[in-house]
């Protein structure tokens, strides 16, 4: 993990969020990389989400809501993690953490410690909105992006022409006053989440057969963007340990280096939304069917899974020390920069103008960030890209000039081959694709 961090800093993926001011705890800022992996990551999300898909719409929803919306949804009174505090230090713990607990307790040496009685502590963060002091009204930032579809349920069913079964998917950020964050971005105190609701008859049979079907779709996503299946599991939720809201629940974990732990989830949230939004704002939340004639409230299966979570399980798994280099090995679909172009030496004008209209012709057609780097020697410049993951690296030299072909080196082989470049575009976009 610190390899990796040190890799993110030194690449330009993450750096610690405020570091000049001594950082602030639990934040964490993308950089250059960084933004590129996780905007690939949300893009390939919401083309097969939403674009690649006929029962699903996208919607964008504020951060801060009405505080009201949060007592409907349970937040206010049950977002909670169990908290202690070590007596000897006064540190602060989730009881619900084992690990966590049990490496506190060895800091310690041998000093036996003492915990306060678990407490309830509510993850909430609050904002103040408003211009006149004193009369701001108190809110809370998101913890979470659910919310904000299913107060919107009746307004896309009478503006979009869905009809159940149907989803809505959204990205956004939440907060929440994490007892502990760690991990590096595994759990922090602001983060993204990518989620579906997808709205179903009330019916056992469908609520099983979406649940399911649900499961299968996710964990597959990730398996088709490089995660390898003895890294993945299942790992459903005894019904004492769900969430206020579950009916059924089950995490997709990943096998971290601190062990299995959890990547994304998914949720039978029965009524449990639709119906407190209806009790707690007087409007109906029910949905006429139009081939039955039917009025229910639909049940909810939900997906929700963390954009920085994703992302780091992507990295530590691409993540390879070899004898000569540190290479990540990621999906070509997620890589931050698909192909680097190099004029072997920088100094030479006729070998830079032909660079450059290779380059340029990379940059305008092939989907994602093509990057230009002329400093250092080839093989300096082959690890800088060997350590963000460029599959491709094009090297335009003398010969270039001679039979207008160029070396291709492929990341993971480190071989190089000559092409022409007039295929050179067709030959990129097909290995990427
Ligand atoms: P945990 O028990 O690990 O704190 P959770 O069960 O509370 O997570 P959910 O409320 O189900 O998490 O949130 C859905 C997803 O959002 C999680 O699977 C995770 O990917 C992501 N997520 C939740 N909390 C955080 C956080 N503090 N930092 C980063 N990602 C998070």
């Amino acid at each position: 993990m610190e390899k990796l961090v040190a890799l993110c800093k030194r690449r330009g993926f993450i750096y610690p969020g405020s570091e000049i001011y001594g950082g602030l705890g639990g934040t964490w800022d993308y950089g250059p990389m960084g933004v590129e992996l996780k905007k690939n990551i949300k893009d390939l999300w919401w083309r097969e989400i939403v674009e690649l898909r006929d029962d699903m719409v996208g919607i964008d929803a504020a951060i801060m809501m009405n505080p009201k919306a949060w007592e409907a949804s349970g937040h206010v009174e049950a977002f909670t993690d169990p908290l202690v505090e070590c007596k000897v230090c006064h540190l602060r713990f989730r009881s619900d953490k084992p690990d966590e607990i049990k490496q506190h307790i060895e800091s310690h040496k041998g000093v036996k410690v003492d915990w306060t009685e678990p407490q309830q502590f509510n993850l909430l963060v609050k904002a103040y909105l408003g211009v006149l002091e004193g009369k701001q009204s108190e809110l809370y930032l998101r913890g979470e992006i659910t919310n904000g579809v299913h107060v919107n349920f009746k307004n896309i069913v009478n503006s979009m022409r869905v009809k159940i079964p149907f989803g809505v998917a959204q990205i956004g950020k939440a907060f929440r006053n994490e007892i502990t964050p760690g991990n590096f971005v595994f759990r922090s105190r602001e983060f993204e989440q990518m989620e579906t609701q997808f709205y179903i008859k009330p019916d056992e049979a469908e609520g099983k057969k979406w649940f399911e079907y649900w499961k299968k779709n996710r964990i597959g996503w990730y398996l088709s963007l490089g995660l390898p299946k003895d890294k993945l599991r299942f790992h459903d939720h005894e019904p004492e340990k769900r969430a206020h809201y579950a009916r059924m629940a089950t995490d997709i974990e990943y096998l971290t280096p601190w062990g299995w732990d959890e990547m994304m989830g998914i949720h039978h949230r029965g009524d449990w939304d639709l119906s407190r939004h209806q009790q707690y704002s007087g409007k109906p939340m029910i949905y006429n069917d139009p081939e039955t004639g039917d009025a229910f409230i639909p049940w909810d299966i939900e997906t929700s899974a963390g954009i920085d979570r994703s992302l780091l399980f992507f990295l530590m798994d691409a993540y390879r020390e070899e004898e000569k280099r540190i290479v990540l090995k990621l999906h070509p679909k997620l890589v931050p920069v698909k192909v680097a172009v190099f004029p072997l030496l920088a100094n030479k004008p006729d070998l830079i103008i032909k660079a450059k209209e290779i380059y340029r012709n990379l940059k305008i057609n092939i989907d994602g960030l093509v990057q230009w780097d002329d400093r250092g020697n080839i093989g300096k410049r082959y690890l800088a890209q060997d350590e963000v993951g460029t599959p491709y690296c094009v090297t335009v030299d003398f010969q270039t000039l001679e039979d207008d072909t160029v070396t291709i080196r492929d990341r993971d082989t480190t071989k190089q081959e000559r092409i022409k470049v007039l295929g050179l575009l067709e030959y990129l976009q097909g290995k990427l694709s």
